[in-house]
């Protein structure tokens, strides 16, 4: 487009000379993809419309929150209602129960709730609490699996197994990141070397049960099953991270998946955030009540927030837990997203262009490669110049999918299946050109 009539281009100007990159968070602006970032001006449904006009199908929903899609009458009045009352006091309120009760009540091991008021927060305040619950030091981390920005989780492998892993960021001491173990993904046997070296040092594990953060990489079942067995033999608690699949996967969250596989099967935390706050910045983290009750004011743990258990926010949150709630919701949800995911599969295959795809509820994932891949060193295999011209022929038809390939893609409740054939159609196109 011309870079005089385009509003994107020139919001981006604008935006750089002020903000660093032209973005509040790093994956927005593009630089994985190239070219400019679209500005949203507004949404509605399974839409937003950029700076210029330009009406594209989302699929990345805030990076899931917006499981609704955009404008959900029922939240929108909520919130409405909402704001109308007073947007923060720094007391309690009786929803902060109602949104605790309502997340209790589908995940079985969450007996007690913390409201924060993002995901990064909600993980750096249940590995203080594992750690102050067991009073020990070490984490255990996998490679590809995000858990927010706060320092000691900002960890990439070291080189060798059960070596400490060197910060990812600039401006982490390596002291700081010193009692994190950073371990390949899906790797039984490096997770069974950690506990017999470092059991009884060991807090946690906190890991992505479907690791949203390397594209869509299901933690396997045996894998899943023996950090519980390792944990619960050596005194470590297991965190799940639920922050992207939590109330976007199942109802019951990823947890619910794998108890199917593994009866019984629960973590000891869960972090929560994205769905639960339906748009809104909230988080949590939960779990058994003698945990739980180990945080301030009860217990020595510290933590809190100006801002968490906001008003509005979990008038938003609430709205939407019950929206999905509905025993309707999650199978029309998942049948939705299935039909996306074999569409584009069938279109690569038309057009000979390797692809494998993966999804859960309302989450999915593809990868450029044959098969679906275990863990991150295989995901990096992916053909990443070839992805940005999908991503861009893509968007130049009006269909907007995470600019980066190591992002997973989210179908919401108001994508029709006019919009999921308009995707699959936009792709064929799109793949014969890749070749
Ligand atoms: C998004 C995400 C986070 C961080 O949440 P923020 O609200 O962005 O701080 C943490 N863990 C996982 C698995 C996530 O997907």
């Amino acid at each position: 487009m011309n870079p005089t009539t385009d509003r994107n281009q020139q919001l981006f100007d604008r935006a750089r000379a002020l903000i660093p990159g032209g973005v509040n968070s790093p994956v927005r602006a593009f630089r994985a993809v190239g070219g400019t970032p679209r500005f949203v001006q507004r949404a509605q449904g399974a839409y937003f419309w950029d700076a210029n006009g330009a009406r594209y199908i989302d699929y990345i929903g805030s990076w899931g929150p917006m499981i609704l899609g955009h404008g959900h009458p029922r939240v929108l009045e909520a919130v409405q209602r909402a704001v109308m009352e007073g947007f923060s006091y720094g007391a309690p309120t009786e929803r902060e129960i109602e949104l605790a009760e309502e997340i209790a009540k589908h995940l079985p091991s969450v007996e007690m709730v913390r409201l924060v008021s993002s995901g990064t927060e909600a993980a750096m305040s249940a590995i203080r609490l594992a750690r102050g619950a067991t009073g020990r030091s070490r984490i255990v981390k996998f490679e590809g699996c995000y858990h927010g920005h706060a320092d000691a989780l900002l960890v990439k492998a070291g080189s060798g197994l059960a070596t400490f892993g060197h910060p990812t960021s600039a401006g982490v001491p390596p002291e700081v990141v010193q009692h994190t173990m950073v371990l390949e993904y899906n790797n039984i046997a490096q997770i069974e070397e950690a506990f017999a070296t470092h059991g009884k040092e060991i807090a946690c594990i906190i890991i992505e049960p479907i690791a949203g953060n390397m594209n869509f990489v299901r933690a396997s079942v045996p894998f899943m099953k023996r950090c519980r067995e390792l944990c619960t033999q050596h005194g470590a608690l297991l965190v799940l991270d639920e922050v992207m699949t939590g109330f976007r996967v199942a109802l019951g969250s990823a947890q619910s998946v794998y108890a199917k596989s593994l009866p019984g099967f629960q973590p000891d935390l869960t972090v929560l955030g994205k769905v639960i706050g339906g748009g809104m910045p909230l988080a949590a983290f939960g779990g058994p009540r003698a945990i739980m009750e180990r945080l301030a004011p009860l217990g020595p743990v510290y933590q809190a927030g100006t801002l968490s258990g906001n008003p509005v926010a979990t008038a938003c949150g609430l709205a939407t837990l019950k929206e999905i709630a509905d025993p309707a919701f999650f199978p029309a949800l998942a049948q939705k997203t299935r039909t996306l995911v074999d569409g584009l599969k069938g279109a690569a295959a038309e057009a000979g262009i390797p692809f494998a795809a993966d999804c859960e509820g309302g989450m999915f994932g593809f990868f450029l490669l044959p098969e679906l891949p275990r863990n991150y060193p295989s995901v990096m295999q992916s053909d990443s110049p070839r992805f940005g011209r999908l991503f861009h022929g893509l968007l130049d038809r009006g269909v907007y999918i995470a600019p980066a390939l190591y992002e997973a893609g989210f179908v919401s409740a108001a994508h029709s299946e006019d919009d999921i054939a308009q995707t699959v159609q936009a792709a064929r196109e799109v793949f014969k050109t890749l070749g």
